[in-house]
C-alpha cells in the first residue's frame, strides 16, 4: 500500500500517520518525489485496509502496490531516482562511467588504469580489492592494501571509487575507503551481507546474480532499500545461457524491463556480459542505445598480463575508443556523457 499525502500536508500530521502505520504492525517508509510526497508501507502479509488511513489528516490517497519488491518499484515512486556517489549523479540525464581493472594488482598498475581511465573520461575508478574468485588457487585481491591504492588512485585523480564488498566481516572496512560499495553477482543473494549494506547510508552498485532473473534481482534491491538505503544502482552484468561462444549473455532486455519496473538507476557491464575484449565496445554502445545510466568496464594498463579478466580488459586506447563511440549514442538518445569537474581531472 502506497499512502499519497496532500501537498500541504504538516509535519504532525505525517507523524500521525507514520504511527497509525506502526500502531498495525506495519514499516512506514517516507517517500518524496517531485510532485508528492508518499508512505510505502511493508511488513504486512496481505493487502492493507485503506479503511486505516482514508480518513486521517493529510492522506490524499491510498493506493495498492501490486509489485512485491515494493520500495523498489515505480508504482510507489514515479520519479526516476537519481544516485548521488559523493557529488556524482548516476541516474540523471547524464551517462557515467565506471573504469579500472577487474582487480587492484599494484601501485604502479591502479594508478597507470586511474590516470588512464580519467583522462578519456571515466568518474569512477573501479578495481576489486577482496575478489570472490572461482578457484581458491586464483588471485583473490591484495585485500587491504588494495583498498588503500585506490584511495592512492582517487586522490591523484578525482575520480570515485567502486570495489566490491565480499562478506560481512570485511564490509566495514571497504566502507570506510569506497564511495560504492559493489555487491557481485556470486553475493546477489547473500542476504546478511544485503541487510548490512542496506544498514548503512552509503551507495551500493548491487550486480545482478549470473542465474538470477529481473524479479529476483528486484527483490534483492528490495533487501537493502527496505532496511533505509534507497542509494541503490542495479547492474546488468550477463546471465548463463545455453551460448558457450561468450562468457556471459548480455541480458539488454534486462534494461528497459529494469527502468520500467524500479524507479532505480540502471548500470551496465558489458565485460563481463561478454567476456571477449573486441566485444565490450558494441555492447556498451548497445546497452546506452537501450537506456542504460552508465557503464562498467574493465581497463588494464597491460591486458595480457592481468591477474584476472584478462581476456575482457580493454588497453587504455580501446577505452580512449569507446569513450567517443558512447558519447555518439549517447547524443543520438538524448543524454550527455558525465564530466568531471576540470579541477578534479587527471592531469
Ligand atoms: C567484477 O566486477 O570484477 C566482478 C567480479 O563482477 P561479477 O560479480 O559481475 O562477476
Ligand atoms: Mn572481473
Amino acid at each position: 500500500m502506497l499512502i499519497v499525502l496532500h501537498p500541504d500536508v504538516t509535519k504532525p500530521q505525517q507523524d500521525l500517520i507514520e504511527d497509525r502505520i506502526r500502531e498495525l504492525g506495519f514499516t512506514p517508509h517516507a517517500i518524496s518525489g517531485a510532485g508528492r510526497t508518499a508512505i510505502g508501507i511493508t511488513g504486512n502479509k496481505g493487502a492493507v485496509d485503506p479503511g486505516h488511513f482514508r480518513l486521517l489528516d493529510g492522506v490524499a490517497d491510498c493506493i495498492p502496490v501490486t509489485a512485491p519488491y515494493k520500495l523498489v518499484s515505480r508504482e510507489v515512486k514515479r520519479e526516476d531516482t537519481i544516485v548521488d556517489v559523493a557529488g556524482v549523479l548516476v541516474g540523471g540525464p547524464a551517462i557515467v562511467v565506471m573504469a579500472g581493472p577487474c582487480a587492484v594488482e599494484n601501485e604502479a598498475q591502479i594508478l597507470a588504469s586511474a590516470h588512464g581511465v580519467a583522462k578519456y573520461g571515466a568518474s569512477f575508478l573501479r578495481g576489486g580489492a577482496f575478489k570472490p574468485r572461482t578457484s581458491p588457487y586464483d588471485f583473490q585481491g591484495l585485500k587491504q592494501k588494495g583498498l588503500e591504492l585506490l584511495a592512492k588512485g582517487r586522490a591523484e585523480t578525482g575520480l570515485k571509487v567502486v570495489t566490491e564488498v565480499k562478506d560481512t566481516e570485511t564490509l566495514a572496512a571497504v566502507a570506510e575507503s569506497a564511495d560504492l560499495l559493489q555487491i557481485g553477482a556470486r553475493n546477489m543473494q547473500n542476504f546478511s551481507l544485503l541487510e548490512a549494506v542496506g544498514d548503512l547510508r552509503k551507495p551500493v552498485l548491487l550486480k545482478r546474480g549470473m542465474s538470477s532473473t529481473i524479479k529476483e534481482l528486484l527483490m534483492a534491491a528490495e533487501y537493502i532499500v527496505s532496511r533505509g538505503n534507497k542509494q541503490v544502482i542495479l547492474c546488468e552484468r550477463g546471465i548463463r545461457t545455453f551460448e558457450t561462444m561468450t562468457r556471459n549473455t548480455l541480458d539488454l532486455n534486462a534494461i528497459p524491463m529494469l527502468k520500467s519496473l524500479s524507479h532505480l538507476p540502471v548500470v551496465v557491464d558489458p565485460s563481463h556480459g561478454i567476456g571477449i575484449r573486441s566485444g565490450v565496445l558494441p555492447m556498451a554502445r548497445a546497452a546506452v542505445a537501450a537506456g542504460a545510466d552508465g557503464l562498467i568496464i574493465e581497463v588494464h594498463p597491460d591486458p595480457d598480463r592481468a591477474l584476472s579478466d584478462g581476456m575482457q580488459s580493454l588497453n587504455i586506447p580501446m577505452f580512449a575508443e569507446l569513450m567517443r563511440e558512447v558519447e555518439k549514442i549517447a547524443h543520438a538518445v538524448g543524454r550527455t556523457m558525465h564530466k568531471m569537474p576540470e579541477h578534479q581531472r587527471s592531469r
